[in-house]
C-alpha cells in the first residue's frame, strides 16, 4: 500500500531520467501545465534509484518551464510492473542496464509500465515549483526605443578567453561587436556626437561623414531614428559588402580614391559647407573621446573591478584613436605605470579597415601616454582573427585580429590583459576569402 505522506518535492536534479520522451507527449504536458499552472499528479519514482517511472513527459515539461522542483511519489520495484510489448516481463534495474548498455535514453513505447497502486491527486501550483525570481526590466532586457537599446545595454561583455589564459595570466576580452547597430565600439561615438550636435541645436537634416563602415553604419542607424539623412564617403580599399547594408539602411554612398578614411576629410568638409550640411568629423570630434571616457573607459574599470582584477596591459586599435586614448586616460589616471597600455597599427603600407597609422595624424593619442605601438600586417590579423575564433569560438574582426596579434607579440607570461575587441568578423568575408584563396593557391 502506498501512503500519500510518501508524497516528497524533489529537486529536478536529483531524478533520473532513462526514458526519452516523445515531442508530442512533452508538448501537450507542456500545454496543459501552462494553462492550469498546477500539477495534479505526482511524479512516480523508484525510492532506490530515483529513476522516474511515471509522469516523464511532466518532468520534461517541468524543466523547459524551468522549475527547480517537482512533487514525486516514491515507490518500490515491487509495486511496478513492466513488460516489454512483446509480452517479456522485466524489472526496473534490467531497464536501468539497458539504458545504460545502449548509452542512450529508452523509448516508453516499447514497453508497458503498470502501477499496483492508485496513484493520488494531489494539488500543487506550478508557482511553487519555480525559483521566484521576478527580473526587472533592465536585466529582462526590454526597451523603450532603438535608442535606449543602445545605450541602456552598455556595458559590452568583457570575457576570459580561457584557451589564452594559464595559471598566472588572465586574458579578457572587451566584446564592442555586442553595440547592437554597427555591432561595433563606433555605435558608441555615433551616439555621442549626435547627442551632443542636438544638444547644441547644431545638427541639422544632413550628415556627412568620412568613415570606413563602422562609423557610417552607427549614424545612419541613428539618423534614421531622429528623421535625418546621410552621406558616407568611404575610400575605395574597403570592402564591397558596405555598400549594401549601407542601402539597405539608405545612406547614400560615395567612394572615394583614398586608401585611407582620414585622406577624405578635407573634400568632406568643403561639400559639407557647400551643401549645408553637417560633418559631425569623429577624427577631430570631442564627443569621440569623451563617450569612451564617460563609458567605455569606466565600465572597464567597474567590470575589472567586480572580478577582483587589476590590469596590467591594455591593448587596443588605433584609428581616430577616441578608445584607446580615453582607456589610456582613465587607467593611466588610476593605476600610474602599474598599466601598460598599447596602440596597434598597421604596418607600412598595409590596409586593415577601421585602423591606421599613428603618423597619419591622430588627435587624442598625443595627449595622452602610451607604452608602445605595434604593426600588425593584415595576414597577421587575418590569421589573428581566425586563431581567435578556432580557439575560442569567436568570429572577431580584423582590427580584433590585429590586437590579439599584438597580445601574441608581446607574450606577458604573467598578468591581466584586456584587449578591446572593436567589432566582429561577419563584415570582413571579402578579405577572409581572398586570404583562404591566397594560402590555398599561393603564387
Ligand atoms: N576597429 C574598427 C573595426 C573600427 O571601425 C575602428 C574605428 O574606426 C577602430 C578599430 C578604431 O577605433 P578608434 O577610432 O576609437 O581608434
Amino acid at each position: 500500500m502506498v501512503h500519500p505522506n510518501e508524497i516528497k518535492v524533489a529537486g529536478l536534479a536529483s531524478l533520473r531520467r532513462i526514458f526519452e520522451v516523445d515531442l508530442a507527449l512533452l508538448m501537450e504536458a507542456y500545454g496543459r501545465l501552462l494553462k492550469n499552472r498546477r500539477l495534479d499528479k505526482p511524479l512516480i519514482v523508484d525510492r532506490d534509484t530515483w529513476v522516474v517511472v511515471g509522469g516523464v513527459e511532466v518532468l520534461e515539461a517541468l524543466d523547459q518551464l524551468s522549475a527547480h522542483k517537482a512533487p514525486v511519489l516514491l515507490v518500490g520495484q515491487d509495486q511496478l510492473v513492466i513488460e516489454r510489448l512483446s509480452g517479456e516481463k522485466l524489472t526496473l534495474n534490467d531497464l536501468i542496464e539497458e539504458h545504460r548498455t545502449k548509452r542512450s535514453r529508452l523509448s516508453l513505447r516499447d514497453f508497458r509500465i503498470e502501477y499496483l497502486f492508485d496513484v493520488p491527486s494531489i494539488d500543487v501550483p506550478l508557482d511553487d515549483l519555480c525559483e521566484s525570481t521576478r527580473l526587472d526590466r533592465r536585466s529582462l532586457r526590454v526597451y523603450d526605443d532603438t535608442l535606449s537599446l543602445l545605450v541602456e545595454n552598455w556595458p559590452t561583455p568583457l570575457v576570459k578567453l580561457k584557451s589564452f589564459s594559464s595559471d598566472g595570466r588572465s586574458v579578457y576580452a572587451k566584446l564592442e561587436s555586442f553595440n547592437p547597430l554597427s555591432n561595433s565600439v563606433k555605435d558608441r561615438i555615433g551616439w555621442s556626437m549626435i547627442m551632443d550636435a542636438l544638444s547644441r541645436g547644431a545638427l541639422g537634416d544632413f550628415l556627412y561623414e568620412a568613415t570606413s563602415t563602422n562609423t557610417g553604419i552607427a549614424l545612419t542607424s541613428i539618423a534614421n531614428v531622429l528623421g535625418r539623412r546621410v552621406k558616407l564617403f568611404i575610400p575605395k580599399t574597403i570592402q564591397k559588402a558596405s555598400d549594401i547594408f549601407l542601402k539597405v539602411l539608405d545612406a547614400e554612398v560615395i567612394r572615394v580614391p583614398v586608401s585611407l578614411t582620414v585622406e577624405a576629410i578635407s573634400e568632406v568638409d568643403a561639400l559639407a559647407r557647400r551643401d549645408c550640411a553637417v560633418h559631425l568629423n569623429q577624427f577631430e570630434n570631442d564627443a569621440n573621446f569623451k563617450v569612451h571616457l564617460k563609458y567605455t573607459a569606466r565600465e572597464l574599470d567597474q567590470q575589472l573591478e567586480s572580478v577582483g582584477v587589476k590590469p596590467d596591459y591594455i591593448i587596443g586599435g588605433l584609428g581616430t584613436s577616441g578608445h584607446i586614448s580615453a582607456i589610456s586616460l582613465y587607467f593611466k589616471g588610476k593605476y600610474g605605470d602599474g598599466v601598460k597600455i598599447f596602440g596597434v597599427q598597421p604596418a607600412q603600407n598595409q590596409v586593415i579597415p577601421g585602423i591606421r597609422r599613428i603618423e597619419s595624424g591622430m588627435k587624442w593619442i598625443h595627449m595622452v601616454k602610451l607604452d608602445g605601438i605595434i604593426d600588425i600586417t593584415l595576414d597577421e590579423a587575418i590569421e589573428g582573427a581566425i586563431e581567435v575564433a578556432r580557439r575560442e569560438g569567436l568570429l572577431i574582426g580584423l582590427s580584433a585580429g590585429a590586437v590579439f596579434k599584438a597580445f601574441k607579440r608581446l607574450s606577458p607570461e604573467k598578468g591581466n590583459v584586456v584587449l578591446v575587441f572593436p567589432d566582429s568578423g561577419y563584415k570582413y568575408a571579402e578579405q577572409f576569402e581572398d586570404y583562404f584563396k591566397r594560402i590555398e593557391r599561393p603564387e
